[in-house]
């Protein structure tokens, strides 16, 4: 089998390239299937963009789908990580955060923990005796009123 200079087009730039009948021995000797697609410089871009961290600094911006939209707390200008449905509410950070933080102990929350602490302390010390019990439940409503 004869090999000759091949006249190829690339298939990133558009441009021709030569693909010689080294190269084509080359590959047939590794048994590659397919012409070469791309020119030498396409083909060493492509790879150094292969070995940077990720798309070029071109597709960066869209790789992440960041929306601006205003604060419906605060009214701030803020962007967030997903697009924000209509009529939905949408926080800064900073109003996610406040909204998100532990409110300011309820009369409800400390009577619940309350009863959960003298619940578990009850257990853990094995007390089923009915006064305890009573005891333990008032202390819970006390802390509720
Ligand atoms: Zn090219
Ligand atoms: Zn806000």
């Amino acid at each position: 089998m004869e090999f000759v200079d091949r006249l190829l087009t690339c298939a990133d730039c558009g441009g021709e390239f030569i693909f010689t009948a080294g190269e084509q021995l080359f590959f047939l000797d590794k048994q590659f299937k397919n012409d070469p697609k791309r020119c030498k410089p396409c083909k060493s871009r492509r790879s150094g963009v292969t070995a940077a961290a990720g798309p070029g600094p071109a597709a960066a911006g869209l790789s992440r789908t960041e929306t601006r939209t205003e604060c419906s707390e605060c009214g701030v200008v803020t962007t967030v990580p997903f697009k924000p449905t209509q009529g939905r509410p949408v926080l800064c950070r900073q109003c996610f955060k406040t909204k998100r933080a532990p409110n300011v102990a309820t009369p409800e929350t400390v009577a619940a923990s309350a009863k959960l602490v003298a619940a578990s302390a009850g257990a853990s010390m094995g007390v089923d005796h009915p006064k305890v019990q009573a005891e333990l439940s008032a202390v819970g409503q006390n802390t509720a009123a």
